[in-house]
């Protein structure tokens, strides 16, 4: 019994052939937004129906509530500094966790208008925090305050670190979700959930090329296509492979697009994110659960 799908050969060498799928706790109404904390020895990850961001202690296998109310958080990213970032519905705005435990906020508008509900999260290693802003925690109560948007649109924004400036810097999004950098961070790429208010909407990750400085240049590719629910939080493992969410599995694909594999999992997956000493070990939400895996792979700079 295995929980891999072998699709190209290239799989066998990212995965432990006879390691298993661990359910490590479920109790969630939708788990997302796992990051590892080493400082911490730990997993946090948001139950955003229910108001709470979980803490999974790898020490000792136990699990708490970190905190609630928390803003009904979604994704989380560490910064170079090793502060969570976080992306919060309620108060409509990306925060950080300072040393003295307090959030603060690094951003919660554009140009005089809210933001509509930060989803996911990543941070570029000149420091700059850029974002997916659709309105999943606006379009009802269940996962924040319903309300409309300010914006009209679903953009992805870049806030500067020194400054604390938000620019939008992708705008031809319908519901920009998940990113990632690539390893040298020479491509963006970005999941659109878009289907879910635009049906027919392809349910893929785009590929942007970026410049030195940064900027997008020209238009997206289409980098890969999900035949499975969406394409939710995904990561890419310091070869540029892209493991991404989907409804039943964690699909990977090789830099070059190609499905190389899956890892099933019994629920449907919202995001994932490398954690463990050695960060060979992979942390999966997945609606009600977290789950983990190890695996032969590691985060950039691993
Ligand atoms: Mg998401």
């Amino acid at each position: 019994m295995s929980d891999y799908e072998i699709l190209d050969e290239r799989f066998n060498a990212l995965v432990i052939g006879h390691a298993r799928l661990e359910k490590l706790w479920t109790g969630c109404r939708w788990a997302e937004g796992p990051v590892y904390v080493p400082a911490a020895k730990s997993v946090l990850w948001s139950d955003i129906p229910n108001d709470r961001v979980m803490r999974f202690d790898e020490t000792d296998g136990s699990v708490s509530v970190f905190e609630s109310p928390c803003g009904y958080h979604n994704g989380h990213t560490l910064d170079a500094a090793g502060r969570v970032i976080a992306c919060e519905h309620g108060g409509r705005r990306v925060t950080r966790l300072e040393p003295d435990g307090r959030w603060s906020a690094l951003a919660d508008s554009h140009d005089g208008r809210r933001l509509n509900s930060p989803n996911d999260v990543v941070v570029k290693t000149d420091g700059s925090i850029w974002v997916t802003d659709p309105t999943y925690g606006i379009d009802s109560n269940y996962e924040g305050h319903a309300a409309a948007s300010e914006i009209g649109a679903s953009h992805v924004y870049r806030i500067d670190a020194a400054s604390g400036a938000v620019r939008p810097v992708i705008t031809d999004r319908i519901k920009p979700n998940g990113l990632a950098f690539s390893p040298d961070e020479s491509v963006l790429y970005v999941a659109d959930t878009g289907a879910s208010h635009v049906p027919g909407l392809p349910r893929a990750i785009h590929a942007y090329d970026l410049d030195t400085s940064g900027e997008v240049i020209g238009q997206a590719r289409t980098f890969a296509v999900c035949d499975a629910g969406f394409f939710d939080g995904f990561r890419v493992d310091r070869d540029g492979n892209v493991w991404a969410s989907s409804a039943d599995s964690i699909r990977v694909y090789s830099r070059d697009g190609s499905l190389v594999g899956r890892i099933k999992v019994p629920e449907i997956v919202s995001n994932l994110c490398f954690g463990g000493p050695k960060r060979n070990r992979l942390y999966i939400t997945a609606q009600s659960s977290l789950y983990a895996i190890y695996v032969n792979n590691h985060p950039p700079g691993w």
